[in-house]
């Protein structure tokens, strides 16, 4: 909140608290939906991954009640999960088939309905930074691979050996999947990263980061990196991020598709969520979502037996939770 602001309020209303008199905050996030039975993940693990949760959702936070925009805290809360090796984006980012890492990530400002999206990157630590910088830098959406590169390299960004995104766990998942000649979207453990805010500005953003999936080959690109499948935002109704099996969420046009369900049906925000996962179940596909409106009313739908997800509001409501 800008000073002059505060010292307006503080002479206006005196027995009020800052808190009582500003507009409202929201920030929900999601660190992958997938296969996660509460019996294969020990109370330890489990402990882990809700206390990284955690982690960001206090960043977030943070940002929101100090007067920071949405779009500021969407992307810092993306980097505590990117930079986690417990999610696939970032550091834990899953395989290709060729045993490398390619991560993909995308942008929305619900305001100005501006968006910034990278895929196919191998070389840049936090991509959502870069996403931003491609939304906020240069006059296109969308930047993949090489050009990605020299994009981020002008922009000031360092460069980091693909080897930086190693972990054992996904190493293994992949060799997992080569030996049982399975193919991407059949290792249905996810584990992609998203984040929806609204400010007390009343604007909304919101971002999605993520490895893709295990063995993918052939430089496949999911939902992720593209507005209106796996993030979308419009401050008229709402913000979205998705997860699960990408392809499907492409077919959809999943999240602009749920903004269209507010916007033209009126749909409330967890109803929109809610019949878009019904349309994704009918084609086969599997995954979950997370939105708020503009009032900060918060959806987290899925199909899956598990979504790594949590909220928390300026109103002092905080909730982090794995299973169904
Ligand atoms: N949606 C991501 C993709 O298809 C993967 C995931 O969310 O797990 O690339």
């Amino acid at each position: 909140m800008k000073k002059p602001l505060q010292l307006l309020i503080f002479l206006f209303f005196p027995c009020l608290t800052i808190a009582q008199i500003l507009p409202n905050y929201a920030l929900v996030l999601h660190g992958g939906a997938g296969v996660m039975a509460a019996e294969s993940m020990t109370p330890a693990v489990q402990k882990e991954y809700v206390s990284v949760l955690n982690r960001a959702l206090q960043v977030g936070d943070s940002v929101l009640a100090s007067g920071g925009t949405s779009m500021d805290a969407v992307v810092k809360t993306i980097v505590i999960l990117e930079d986690s090796p417990l999610f696939n984006a970032g550091k834990g980012a899953v395989f290709t088939h060729e045993g490398t890492v390619e991560l993909d990530a995308s942008v929305m400002d619900g305001k100005t309905l501006t968006a910034g999206a990278v895929a196919g990157i191998t070389d840049i630590k936090n991509p959502i930074e870069l996403a931003r910088a491609v939304m906020e830098k240069s006059e296109h959406v969308l930047l993949t691979g090489k050009g990605a590169s020299q994009f981020a390299i002008e922009q000031g960004f360092k460069q980091v050996p693909n080897s930086y995104f190693y972990t054992e766990k996904r190493f293994q998942q992949l060799q997992e999947l080569l030996k049982n000649e399975r193919k991407p979207g059949t290792n249905d453990k996810h584990g992609t990263v998203g984040c929806v805010a609204l400010d007390r500005f009343g604007n909304i953003a919101a971002g999605t980061s993520t490895g893709g999936m295990t063995n993918k080959k052939y430089g496949r690109i999911g939902d992720s990196p593209v507005i209106g499948a796996g993030t979308y935002a419009n401050n008229a109704t709402g913000g979205f991020s998705c997860t699960g099996h990408g392809e499907y969420y492409l077919r959809l046009g999943f999240s602009r598709d749920v903004s269209a369900l507010m916007e033209y049906r009126q749909l409330d925000v967890q109803k929109a969520c809610q019949l878009e996962i019904e349309k994704l179940t009918k084609l086969g596909g599997t995954g979950g979502v997370i939105g708020l409106d503009r009032y900060g009313n918060i959806a987290m739908e899925f199909n899956t037996p598990g979504m790594f997800r949590g909220y928390i509001k300026s109103d002092g409501s905080r909730f982090t939770a794995i299973f169904k």
